[in-house]
């Protein structure tokens, strides 16, 4: 059985899950593209996560997050298919994102 502490994470998550959906919703314009196809693409987003402030905004816009997968070169990036994707918290375990994920949203970080 759940201890009350992992009850109250799990509420927080959640909690924090909706707040993302709400703001991506009201249309919070994010960098969905161009996507981290390359090294030097994947190693320019993360020094601008690292350098922002940190916030929730931040990391949605620089991340280019969504809430249906984008498909990239015939391929569907979503969160559910991503190696940082931890299928049963629904939490995107990339360090600089660290954040509770729905397994069809998406970023443009998405790497298999
Ligand atoms: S890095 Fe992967 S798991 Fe994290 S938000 Fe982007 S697509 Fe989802």
């Amino acid at each position: 059985m759940a201890s009350e502490t992992e009850t109250n994470n799990a509420a927080n998550e959640e909690a924090l899950r909706r707040e993302i959906e709400t703001k991506l919703r009201a249309g919070l314009e994010t960098e969905a593209m161009p996507r981290a196809d390359s090294h030097e693409r994947v190693q320019e987003i993360i020094a601008r996560l690292r350098a922002s402030d940190g916030s929730l905004e931040a990391k949605l816009v620089i991340g280019g997050f969504t809430l249906e997968p984008v498909v990239h070169e015939g391929i569907e990036q979503a969160c559910e298919t991503c190696m940082y994707y931890l299928v049963h918290r629904k939490w995107c375990e990339l360090p600089e994102l660290d954040l509770p994920v729905e397994p069809k949203w998406s970023c443009r970080l998405w790497r298999i």
